[in-house]
């Protein structure tokens, strides 16, 4: 078990960037209205992540841990209707087994909470504790028992970048939720929450992009689209500000990011890419996001009429804006 719990760590857990994300996504669907992120050394050392969820129940603390265990969905016909982010009841278990794990939890049913520590995915201590209604998960040296896969991680700088576009983009996608990010004891960012994504766009992106957003809406039945894409005076020459969420989940699809580019195209000076901050919103019976571990990717029944319509949604909005 704790050695198909460490292969299957390979592919949910690549780099700390990707516990931060599992992590938060945990606290999202905990339905935690404040998330905290700290992070040390790149995440090398310590990620911690703080939320004011629904805590996990006394006696389901320790299945939290085992694999396959997920509270998210209870028959097959759930996964094509998710409402939840994670579902595969794999990150924690994965996460556990190449890692030192605390974790402090509570519910607002029971007036005291429970502490469990767990090294190498194996239980070595569990405890009552008094402490506030959520969840702390403390992740410290990732990889310890995985050389091969540690010596395989970034700078911590480099990993550090990684995180933050984590939790960018998780802060982007959650405007409702008030995200704190602390990087080696610095704050890095406070998003303010309040449900507003333009606002959450500035105080994350700062002054010069939200001066230069446009608004995006368009609804033809089968997809939503609202936003905001930036002007032709703010593009970029990578990828890195393209933000696209569907049905709320964070994205990176091949598809989708052709669709907004080749919306860019006749606009922007070659190799140039434009910023956008899109939720797509469509039928779930018509996505599976059930493709690969992290989720990250997804697949669409109707590709090419679902390009059309973006690239033409921020080809026609970024050409009203000139003319
Ligand atoms: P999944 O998210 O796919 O269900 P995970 O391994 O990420 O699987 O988490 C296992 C279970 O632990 C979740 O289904 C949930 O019940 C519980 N859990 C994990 N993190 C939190 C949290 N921050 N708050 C409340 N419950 C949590
Ligand atoms: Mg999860």
């Amino acid at each position: 078990e704790y050695t198909i719990n460490k292969i299957a760590a390979g592919e949910v857990v690549e780099r700390p960037s990707s516990v931060v994300k599992e992590l938060i996504e945990n606290s999202i669907d905990a339905h935690s209205s404040k998330i905290t992120v700290e992070i040390e050394d790149g995440g090398k050392k310590l990620i911690r992540i703080t939320d004011n969820g629904t805590g996990i129940k006394p006696d389901e603390v320790e299945k939290a841990f085992l694999r396959h265990a997920t509270s998210k969905i209870l028959n097959v016909e759930d996964l094509y209707n998710l409402n939840s982010l994670g579902f595969r009841g794999e990150a924690l278990a994965s996460i556990a087994s190449v890692s030192e794990v605390e974790l402090i939890t509570r519910t607002k049913e029971n007036d005291f909470g429970i502490k469990i520590c767990l090294s190498g995915g194996k239980i070595i201590k569990k405890e009552s504790i008094g402490t506030s209604i959520g969840t702390t998960i403390i992740i410290r040296n990732l990889f310890f028992n995985t050389p091969a896969r540690k010596k395989f991680l970034k700078s911590s700088n480099a990993e550090t970048l990684s995180i933050t576009d984590t939790v960018n983009k998780l802060s982007i996608g959650n405007p409702s939720i008030q995200f704190k990010y602390i990087n080696n004891n610095k704050v890095m960012l406070t998003s303010p929450g309040d449900g507003n994504l333009k606002s959450a766009i500035r105080s994350i992106y700062g002054k010069q992009v939200f001066d230069n957003l446009i608004q995006v809406s368009s609804d033809m039945g089968f997809i939503k689209i609202d936003g905001f894409i930036g002007n032709t005076s703010i593009y970029r020459g990578n990828r890195s500000m393209q933000h696209v969420y569907v049905n709320g989940r964070y994205v990176k699809s091949t598809i989708l990011l052709n669709s907004i580019n080749d919306g860019y195209k006749s606009i922007l000076p070659i190799n140039k890419y434009g910023i956008c901050f899109l939720n797509l919103y469509l039928n779930p019976d018509v996505i599976d996001v059930n493709i690969h571990p992290t989720k990250l990717e997804i697949k669409f029944e109707n590709e090419l009429q679902i390009y059309n319509v973006i690239k033409n949604t921020i080809n026609d909005t970024l050409l009203g804006q000139t003319l």
